[in-house]
């Protein structure tokens, strides 16, 4: 039967072995200059506390309820027990992953996890390290692309993440936009004009995008993007763990398994264990397919690497230091929580989707809401009833703050912003000649969601009745 660990018991018994460890090398005092006053402290852990715990709304807003299953906002939730506990453990000793020297056990730790992560992906002879985030690995991604193919352009989605355009900029590379379809897919006619002009080297496709949780064709660009020599990379930061859910045995209505499938035949592919796998930030991965192209990072440091002639993770990395205890906290969590469709990360995932579209359905019968479009993963965006933009515009604007400020009963959604003609072609009876207009956007990343869809749409529907009377 599973159980649910208490981390500070984890983390009692972590640093048990750690004070065993640290007493062979012979007693230490604690140095005086290091001592903290005990009223300064009580008083600076009493505003720490305070302001972490302040209520969402108010003057000086405190957090939202990123764990509890009423926040259905962003990409946001907490990691899980385990994770918690083992970066606490290693993060007492501090290893850092640049080096081996700096880390050797957690960086040993480092390549098992990215060989999974690798693995999960279908990359056979995978070179790759853990990031500080999703940005960081992208940029890796580009920056080995653009010495691939000697500074030519990448092509990117309209739904790509906004990153990628500022990171071609760092690069000095071109940034072709290629137009999406209602769904947020990047529309393959529009990528081969893009890819016909001869300009662009690499084509960096998202699954799933931070907006809709769109899944670009991938299994279909990859052929095009070959027949014209260009570079693949999957910007799969948001949605890589998705990965384990295209082998399940039932796979949820709408999800499209067979991009996921295909990023086995991209160049390289970048996943965020900080959003779906139960990790806290910073915790992003790069992952390339030929190995060959570590060549790129080839640098010189007078201060490290000496201890060990194998591979450092520094010498295919561009950032320097990065948290060993990163790499532990992965390590032990998919230990305990595997990489598998039936067991451990996948069913996680699963429920999400499942939840989703059980929150899509709700809102098909909703009264005064209605979806947008069916949901391809687990991001659901849907829009109050209205005939006229700008009262579109103001009612999502006022389902969003009455459902979070309601003390008793209260609803964390997002806001998304979708051009007139867009919401046109679903709503079709819509006036007004605003451009634009927000409507209502939610994440259901947290299997808790798949028992509170109905109750979050039901009452999200109610406030958007109150609001018509
Ligand atoms: C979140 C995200 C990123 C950026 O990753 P960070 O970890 O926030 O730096 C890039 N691409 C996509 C698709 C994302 O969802």
């Amino acid at each position: 039967m599973p159980t649910h660990p208490d981390p500070l018991d984890l983390i009692r018994r972590g640093y048990a072995a750690l004070d065993a460890w640290e007493a062979g090398f012979g007693p230490v005092e604690s140095d005086p200059r290091l001592g903290v006053d005990a009223d300064r402290l009580a008083e600076a852990v009493d505003e720490y506390l305070g302001r972490l715990t302040a209520p969402p709304r108010g003057e000086t807003p405190g957090m939202y309820p990123f764990g509890h299953p009423r926040y259905v906002g962003q990409m946001l939730k907490p990691p899980h027990p385990v994770a918690l506990a083992a970066y606490a453990i290693a993060a007492r000793v501090n290893p850092n992953n640049h080096a081996l020297d700096g880390g050797p056990p957690t960086s040993e730790m480092e390549k098992e996890v990215v060989a999974d992560l690798a693995a999960m992906f279908g990359f056979e002879t995978p070179l790759g390290h853990l990031t500080g985030g999703g940005t960081v690995a992208n940029l890796e991604a580009l920056f080995i692309a653009r010495e691939e193919t000697g500074g030519k352009a990448i092509a990117v989605s309209r739904e790509g993440h906004y990153t990628h355009a500022r990171m071609a900029g760092v690069l000095g590379v071109d940034c072709a936009v290629v137009a999406a379809d209602d769904h947020g897919r990047m529309d393959l006619g529009a990528l081969e004009d893009v890819l016909r002009t001869g300009g662009v080297g690499t084509v960096v496709l998202t699954a799933a995008t931070t907006g809709l949780g769109a899944v670009d064709p991938i299994h279909e660009a990859i052929p095009l993007c070959r027949r014209h020599g260009a570079r693949v990379h999957v910007d799969a930061a948001y949605g890589g763990f998705f990965r384990l859910v295209a082998d399940g045995e039932d796979v949820p209505e709408g999800f499209p398994a067979e991009p996921f499938r295909a990023i086995a035949q991209a160049d390289s592919v970048v996943v965020d264990p900080h959003k779906h796998g139960l990790q806290p930030y910073g915790c992003g991965a790069v992952l390339f397919s030929d190995p060959a192209v570590g060549r790129h990072y080839r640098h010189d440091s007078p201060y490290t690497y000496f201890t060990s002639a194998d591979l450092h993770l520094g010498e295919i990395s561009l950032e320097c230091s990065r948290a060993g205890a990163a790499a532990g906290a992965l390590w032990v969590t998919l230990k305990a929580l595997p990489l598998a469709s039936d067991e451990g990360l996948g069913p996680v995932l699963a429920a999400g989707l499942r939840a989703a579209r059980l929150f899509h359905r709700h809102l098909d019968d909703a009264d005064h809401l209605a979806p947008v479009l069916a949901p391809e993963t687990d991001i659901v965006v849907y829009a109050p009833e209205a005939d006229d933009l700008d009262v579109l515009d103001a009612r999502s604007a006022a389902v969003f703050q009455q459902a979070m400020d309601d003390p008793d009963d209260p609803v964390f959604v997002g806001l998304y912003r979708l051009g007139a003609d867009r919401l046109r072609r679903r709503f079709s009876d819509l006036r007004g000649d605003a451009p634009a207009a927000r409507v209502l956007r939610s994440v259901l990343m947290k299997p808790e969601h798949e028992a509170w869809a109905g109750r979050l749409v039901a009452r999200l529907d109610a406030l958007a009745g109150a609001l018509r009377a």
